[in-house]
C-alpha cells in the first residue's frame, strides 16, 4: 500500500513524523536508488526498497492471524523430512510467513491458528494459558458411561494424569459413537492417548473449538482472517 514517506519512517522507528520530514527534506532518504526531498511522496514500504543514508530501513510485515480447517493429511510443521503437505500449503494466496500455533496430529483435523506475530503465538502456547479446546471424537463400538466418567474425571497417562475434562455421547450409530471431549492442557497426543487409556479406538479427531472460535460450517482446507475483535478477546 502506497504511504508518505514521513509515515514509512516513523512506522519504521526511524524518527518521530516531524523529524521524519527534517530526514527527508536533507535529502538522505532515497527510494528505489533515487533521493526524494519532495514532503508528501509516497512508496509503499512491501515493495519499494527506502533507504536512509543508503541504509535500507526495516519494515515491519503485517500482521496476519488466520483460522484454517486443517484437512486430515497435513503436517503441522514448516517442513516435513518424508514430503509429505504441511499446513501451510493450504495458504498459497497469504504472502506473509505464517506460523502454526500448536499443533495437530497429520490424522487430526478441525481448527488450527496460524500467525506470523511471534509474541501472540507464544502467550497462546505459554502452558500458564489455559484455555479450552473442544475435540469431536469417532469411535468404534458402542462407549460406556464408565469409560466416560474415566475420561472426565482424568485417566492415568505415561506424562501423568490429565486434568479433569467435559465429556459426552454426542450420537451413537450401530459400529460407533461420536463423543466430545474440552480439555484446557495441549500435550501430545493428548485426546488420542486419553481414549485409548479407557480402551476406545479413535477412528476420526476433529478440534471443533478453540476458546470461543468455532470451526462451524467451514470445509477442511477452508481458512479466513480473525477479526480484530477476536484477537483482542484472545490476549
Ligand atoms: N489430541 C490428539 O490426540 N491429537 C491432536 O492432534 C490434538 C489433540
Amino acid at each position: 500500500m502506497q504511504e508518505r514517506l514521513q509515515k514509512i519512517l516513523s512506522q519504521a522507528g526511524i524518527a518521530s513524523r516531524r523529524e521524519s520530514e527534517t530526514i527527508i527534506t536533507s535529502g538522505r532518504v532515497a527510494v528505489n536508488g533515487t533521493v526524494v526531498t519532495e514532503l508528501g511522496t509516497k512508496a509503499d514500504p512491501e515493495t519499494d526498497t527506502i533507504t536512509v543514508d543508503g541504509k535500507p530501513i526495516a519494515v515491519e510485515e503485517k500482521r496476519v492471524y488466520l483460522l484454517l480447517y486443517k484437512p486430515v493429511g497435513y503436517m503441522t510443521t514448516m517442513k516435513d523430512p518424508e514430503g509429505r503437505p504441511i499446513v501451510t500449503d493450504l495458504l498459497k494466496e497469504v504472502k506473509e510467513r505464517v506460523y502454526p500455533v500448536g499443533r495437530l496430529d497429520y490424522n487430526t483435523e478441525g481448527l488450527l491458528l496460524l500467525t506470523n506475530d511471534g509474541a501472540f503465538a507464544n502467550m497462546l502456547m505459554h502452558p500458564s494459558h489455559e484455555v479450552d479446546k473442544g475435540y469431536l471424537v469417532r469411535v468404534s463400538g458402542h462407549v460406556s458411561t464408565v469409560q466416560i466418567k474415566k475420561l472426565s474425571e482424568g485417566v492415568k497417562l505415561e506424562d501423568g494424569m490429565t486434568a479433569p475434562a467435559k465429556v459426552a455421547q454426542v450420537s451413537e450409530s450401530e459400529n460407533n459413537a461420536w463423543i466430545s471431549i474440552t480439555i484446557h492442557e495441549g500435550r501430545y497426543r493428548q485426546v488420542r492417548r486419553m481414549c485409548e487409556a479407557v480402551g476406545l479406538n479413535v477412528v476420526r479427531l476433529k478440534r471443533a473449538r478453540y476458546d470461543f472460535l468455532e470451526i462451524g460450517e467451514m470445509k477442511p482446507g477452508e481458512f479466513r482472517e480473525l477479526t480484530s475483535e477476536e484477537v483482542t478477546k484472545l490476549k
